[in-house]
């Protein structure tokens, strides 16, 4: 196998810290050039110091020039462009995307263009600009593997196989803590209960996208573009265990799965060393111990989050972007204590059943169109809610 040269982008998050830990266990295999990150000073040092990048850049100026002063040799810049100029090292020939926004979406365009290997974990880029990253693809040598591990199990499970043989795809969701509650307990649930994840741990947001479905409503976008498939072909059913990532099922109705015990590590490494499997030391799934696999259908009245995916697919244009950014801002308000969690479905499916959407050609068109979304989203949840929340 051919060394990798990584740029990690979001290198002190969940993603960040499991894929430096899998870049520490292969280090004859991976090598990091690069890492951006954002404000966790003491832990980007740490990683610095034991993984010696060539590039770093972080948030802010004042952190940079910190980080310059105690690494005198290290190449060091900050902010959005900072983040750019990783990507664009020379060195680098793989790009590992596990941050936040649209910075995440710019980042992925400039390693398209680079003809990069793109191991991509944030959801945005596809969900926001999954037309235009297609578009790019095609003129590009550059490829995307998935991070995300439902994706990932499709991704493994498609394998050389022809798109045409395939039948359908079912994404599995663990349901979050709630796929059993019903509607009208929605506005009792407090952030606390929303961010206890029953199998994975994850960042905030995600952990509530987990709990409202949202995040499998995103992943149904993503996978819509990553395999290009038909609407039609996409299933999501809850399968609480997280046992089974996700499954492909062929035109002749053999069902193949991809399993594991759920470990952001397996899916990371995966994306970096397609088309080969390298060893991998941790514990194993033991079937004799593993009890049930259950499997429920998803309640899309519960959990409006999965309809509207699937109006998206059917929308096309600006429609994915504004989805998102409608359920970003909603979700911050919802940690922030100002709406309540039954209320992020009612915001995003106001903003998104009242918008008339546009088809978008360039990055900037869809970085204005999430900035004003959330402008207004921000103003529906001031008019909705201000006075009897005290915002
Ligand atoms: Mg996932």
């Amino acid at each position: 196998m051919e060394m990798r040269n990584i740029a990690l982008l979001g290198s002190t998050g969940s993603i960040g810290t499991n894929t430096l830990e899998v870049i520490a266990r292969n280090r004859d295999r991976f090598r990091l050039v690069g890492l951006a990150a954002g404000e966790s000073k003491e832990l980007i040092e740490e990683q610095v110091r034991e993984f010696a990048p060539e590039i770093v850049s972080v948030k802010n100026k004042e952190d940079a020039e910190a980080l310059k002063a105690k690494f005198p040799g290290l190449k060091v810049y900050y902010s959005g462009e900072g983040l750019l100029e990783t990507v664009s090292h020379p060195a680098v020939d793989t790009m590992v995307s596990a941050i936040d926004g649209t910075t995440a979406l710019e980042a992925t365009l400039l390693s398209i263009r680079n003809n990069h290997r793109i191991c991509l974990a944030n959801k945005e880029t596809l969900v926001a600009a999954g037309e235009l990253i297609n578009r790019e693809l095609a003129r590009s040598r550059a490829e995307i593997i998935p991070i995300d591990s439902e994706q990932s199990a499709i991704f493994q499970a498609i394998g050389h196989n022809s798109k045409d043989a395939v039948k359908r795809i079912i994404l599995t969701a663990s349901g979050g803590p709630f796929f059993k509650e019903k509607k009208e307990n929605f506005k009792r649930i407090t952030v606390k209960q929303a961010l206890a994840h029953p199998t994975w741990s994850m960042g905030a947001k995600v952990t509530i996208d987990s709990a409202t479905l949202m995040n499998k409503a995103l992943e149904v976008i993503e996978a819509f573009y990553l395999f290009r498939l038909n609407p039609e072909q996409i299933e999501v059913i809850i399968h609480p265990q997280s046992i089974i990532h996700s499954m492909v099922e062929y035109i002749d109705t053999s069902i193949l799965a991809q399993l594991s015990l759920p470990d952001m590590r397996l899916p990371i490494l995966y994306s970096l060393s397609y088309p080969e499997r390298v060893p991998f030391e941790t514990e194993t799934l033991n079937f004799s111990e593993l009890r049930k696999l259950e499997f429920f259908d998803v309640d899309r009245e519960t959990f409006p989050s999965i309809r509207m995916a699937y109006d998206v697919l059917k929308t096309g244009k600006s429609s994915g972007a504004v989805f998102n950014a409608a359920n970003e801002t909603a979700v911050d308000y919802f940690l922030k204590g100002n709406i309540l969690f039954s209320d992020i479905f009612a915001v995003v499916e106001e903003m998104f059943y009242n918008e008339t959407f546009r088809s978008v050609e360039t990055i900037e068109e869809i970085n204005e169109i999430i900035r004003h979304t959330k402008e207004k989203t921000a103003g529906v949840i001031e008019r909705r809610f201000g006075n009897e929340n005290n915002m």
